[in-house]
């Protein structure tokens, strides 16, 4: 990687967590990233909206959590982008404002990335970039190689997997503890965990479906 390359941190953040901080660290000192730049999406097109909570609760917690880290900083592009958040727009707004000569790593989950053969215009998301595929330990990933292997290789060369003992830890499970009154202090910074109090986030619990095939 160039001097000037640079992560694209892209999930839901529902909510961030210290997970989602190491990866994004270990991503950027691994490969020599000059900033990471964590991308909440707006509307994801793979989910159901009434079950991923306000894109404003979400960014307001990624730049929580972020603030500390010079190296990090948040971008509203999805968030402020009407319709569906595809991360091919994003990929291009991306390269549009820093430059061509930009690289770019987009860092995001194992599972987002199994379902790579379906996004829309992978062909220009990786014109543009590498991707990181980050997994907990003792994830599965005969499985994931499996599911990507029905990409093209000159895309599969261009993906990279990433164990990061820290992502035991799940937005979900924390939503989960919200709701259970349980503490999740020491899974996100203090800062995300008092404006989850503070708002009352996550209290009520809520059923995890997927959108059927919605054409993401
Ligand atoms: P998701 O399905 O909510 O997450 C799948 C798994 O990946 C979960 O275990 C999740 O854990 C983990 N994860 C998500 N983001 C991560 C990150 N940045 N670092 C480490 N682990 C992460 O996935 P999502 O958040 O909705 O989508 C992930 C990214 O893919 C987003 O940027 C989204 O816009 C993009 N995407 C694009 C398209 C498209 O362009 N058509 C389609 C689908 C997804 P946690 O829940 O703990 O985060």
């Amino acid at each position: 990687m160039t001097n000037s390359a640079i992560g694209i941190m892209g999930g839901t953040f529902d909510p961030v967590h210290y997970g989602h901080l190491v990866t994004a660290e270990s991503v950027r000192a691994h490969y020599g990233l000059q900033e990471v730049v964590f991308v909440p999406t707006g509307m994801p097109p793979h989910k159901s909206p009434q079950l991923v909570s306000e894109a404003e609760h979400r960014y307001l917690m990624t730049v929580l959590a972020t603030a500390t880290n010079p190296a990090f900083s948040v971008s509203r592009s999805e968030i402020d982008r009407p319709g569906p958040s595809f991360t091919a727009d994003t990929v291009r707004e991306v390269r549009r404002s820093r430059g061509r000569q930009t690289e770019v790593m987009f860092i995001t989950g194992a599972d987002a990335v199994r379902q790579l053969a379906t996004w829309s215009r992978l062909d220009e998301i990786f014109q543009y970039c590498e991707v990181v595929a980050a997994s907990r330990p003792g994830y599965p990933f005969a499985e994931f190689e499996q599911e990507i292997a029905q990409l093209p290789r000159a895309v599969r060369q261009r993906i990279h997997f990433l164990e990061v003992p820290a992502l035991a830890i799940s937005s979900s499970d924390i939503r989960h503890r919200v709701a259970e009154g349980m503490p999740i202090r020491y899974l996100v910074p203090e800062s995300v965990k008092s404006y989850i109090d503070k708002m009352g986030l996550y209290r009520v619990a809520r059923t995890s479906v997927r959108r059927g095939d919605l054409g993401s």
